[in-house]
This record gives structure tokens, sequence and C-alpha cells, in this order.
């Protein structure tokens, strides 16, 4: 079956979607403390945030640096534990 032109411009759409959001890590580093603020808040994700949730799927690295910024904030907020 022949692909058509609709398809190949639902996959390009597709690829374009997904360029939209990816953002690299030094993006990521710079607003990764207001993703871990709300998420300790319990905020659902801002759609600005949406990136950053979506950067640290992919990346170890800052996934790393939010795990650590999630921790030091409980203990800011928990200093008796
Ligand atoms: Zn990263």
């Amino acid at each position: 079956m022949p692909v058509t032109g609709e398809e190949i411009q639902l996959i390009l759409n597709v690829i374009r979607d997904t360029q939209a959001v990816e953002i690299d890590c030094d993006v990521c580093l710079m607003q990764v403390g207001e993703f871990a603020e709300d998420r300790l808040a319990g905020k659902p994700i801002a759609e600005g945030l949406k990136a950053i949730e979506q950067h640290l799927l992919i990346c170890p690295e800052c996934r790393e640096e939010f795990e650590a910024l999630c921790e030091a904030m409980n203990a800011l907020e928990n200093p008796e534990s």
C-alpha cells in the first residue's frame, strides 16, 4: 500500500510536535527548580513545564539533579526528619 500525502503530513506533524517540546539540559536545569517546587506542592504540572517532565524521563543526568533537588527541598521543609 503506497503511503499517501496525508500520512506523510501526519508523520511530519508528529516529528514537529516532538521537537517542539524537546529541550536541552541547560534549559532543563534552569527550570527544574520550579518544576520540583510544583511537584512537591502537589500542583498539576504547568503547561510550560511539561517539557521539563519529558526531559527528565529521557535524561538520567537531569533526573539525578531533580531527585537531589527534591531531597534537599524535603529536608528544608521537614528539618526534624
Ligand atoms: Zn538533561
